[in-house]
């Protein structure tokens, strides 16, 4: 029998992008950023800078910290491979192109399964408009759940697949706007998408 299937973010998610990205703005920006603070997925809005000088600071991030020295999170990590034993799991990312075949080779290699591409055409940092939602992909896939960090991702959410909300500072005022999205950490996360499918693919009523 075909396991269900689960989309699951990378970043904000899996893998920790921001710390290490705090950790280099306060270096060599000038900034004294804390992870709590950081309450906004919009980096212009969190770094106080036009959208020129955001280019610039991430492409010096990119150039000295590359992906490949961005760490797991531990408890996402866990809990993927834990749900594996079940599920099908596939990610949908945003990540910028020039990042794919590294992210499909670490995906592959941790996880053995497919990265899907959420960019658009003029795609960056992921809040531009005029690509597909990742919740469109997901439901195209047939994904019971999306697991996500970027607040702006759950906006116009019209799927089949539902929705789940990582916790993390910059999505804190979620619960407000969207009440019945599960805003919350990988142990309760993994208990979400035990407790609503059972072992052997029966949906609990
Ligand atoms: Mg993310």
């Amino acid at each position: 029998m075909k396991k269900p299937l689960i989309a699951s973010d990378i970043d904000g998610v899996v893998v920790d992008w921001m710390n290490p990205f705090i950790q280099h703005i306060n270096t060599h920006f000038g900034y004294s950023l804390r992870y709590e603070d950081c309450h906004t997925h919009t980096l212009m809005d969190l770094l106080q800078v036009d959208f020129e000088e955001l280019v610039k600071i991430c492409a010096d991030f990119e150039q000295k910290v590359p992906f490949h020295h961005h760490p797991f999170m531990e408890e996402g990590y866990q809990g993927l491979q834990s749900l594996q034993e079940d599920f099908e799991i596939i990610f949908i990312t945003s990540r910028p192109h020039s990042y794919e075949a590294y992210t499909r080779q670490m995906i592959q290699e941790h996880f053995g399964v497919e990265v899907i591409f959420a960019h658009g055409a003029q795609m960056q940092y992921g809040t531009q408009t005029g690509r597909k939602k990742k919740w469109q992909l997901a439901d195209e896939l047939g994904a019971l759940y999306l697991i996500e960090d970027n607040p702006y991702e759950f906006d116009g959410w019209q799927a089949s697949t539902k929705p789940i909300c990582h916790k993390q500072p910059w999505n804190s005022y979620l619960p407000q706007v969207h009440p019945d999205i599960p805003h919350t950490t990988w142990p309760e996360i993994v208990d979400i998408i035990r407790k609503t499918y059972q072992k052997g693919g029966v949906m609990e009523s």
